[in-house]
């Protein structure tokens, strides 16, 4: 099944967001919408979308300074970036590219254009993401295809489960504490306590099944992922 590329759309009049959602809907996007950059934050810190559609004048922080500090964090920087800017602004386009912006559109715009830049922008970024499968004694999983398999039968993770499962596949029998953790998987882990980690572990087990004994607790230490668990001990 091909997945669903999310958008979050940053907009703060509900008549251009209604517009760009049902265009996005209609062409195989699933789109997410805050209005404003509160609300945006809050969606980025549950789950990262595959693209965001940042409006430039916005309540509160402005899209340039969302630009800027998304792109300074960790977790959200390589997150592909279009700004929806106003008809003629031209040094707010460059400011906006500076920022980090991928693309930049101006409005009004057609669906078209629309579909036309996100398309060239998440192809563009294709190559960077591509970091390939790994395979952990019988656990397989594809950062490109974001699938998993266990003994050849498919598994369905979460997001969050997801990247934490490929991160500790990328090191497999090394031990990561959950301040590492949350610094690789969660990057800007202003907003999160380390127990956070431990929550998503148990989830990452349960979603493995049978795998699930492949992530270690080490006591005092933090988690890893090993090819060849230790069965349970058992006392006496
Ligand atoms: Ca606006």
């Amino acid at each position: 099944m091909k997945t669903v590329p999310r958008v979050l759309l940053v907009e703060d009049e509900p008549a251009i967001a209604e517009l760009v959602s049902v265009n996005l809907r209609h062409n195989g996007f699933q789109p997410i919408w805050a209005e404003d950059g509160d609300a945006a934050q809050r969606e980025l810190e549950t789950a990262l979308p595959d693209l965001i559609l940042l409006d430039w004048m916005l309540p509160g922080q402005s899209g340039l300074s969302l630009a800027r500090k998304w792109r300074a964090a960790a977790r959200t920087k390589s997150i592909p970036l279009i700004m929806l800017t106003a008809r003629g602004d031209e040094p707010d386009k460059v400011a906006g590219l500076d920022a980090g912006a991928d693309d930049y559109i101006t409005k009004p715009f057609s669906t078209q254009e629309l579909l036309a830049r996100i398309r060239a922008v998440l192809r563009r970024r294709v190559p960077e993401e591509a970091v390939q499968a790994v395979a952990v004694g019988e656990l397989s999983l594809d950062t490109t295809t974001h699938r998993v398999q266990w003994r050849g039968h498919p598994l369905k993770l979460g997001p969050t489960e997801f990247k934490l499962l490929a991160h500790l596949m990328k090191s497999p029998e090394r031990v990561h504490s959950r301040s590492q953790l949350l610094d690789k998987v969660w990057g800007d882990h202003v907003f999160i306590e380390e127990r956070t980690v431990d929550v998503h572990v148990k989830r990452l087990r349960e979603s493995l099944g049978e795998a699930g004994s492949m992530v270690e607790t080490v006591r005092g230490a933090g988690y890893r992922l090993t090819a060849q668990p230790q069965p349970a001990q058992r006392a006496g």
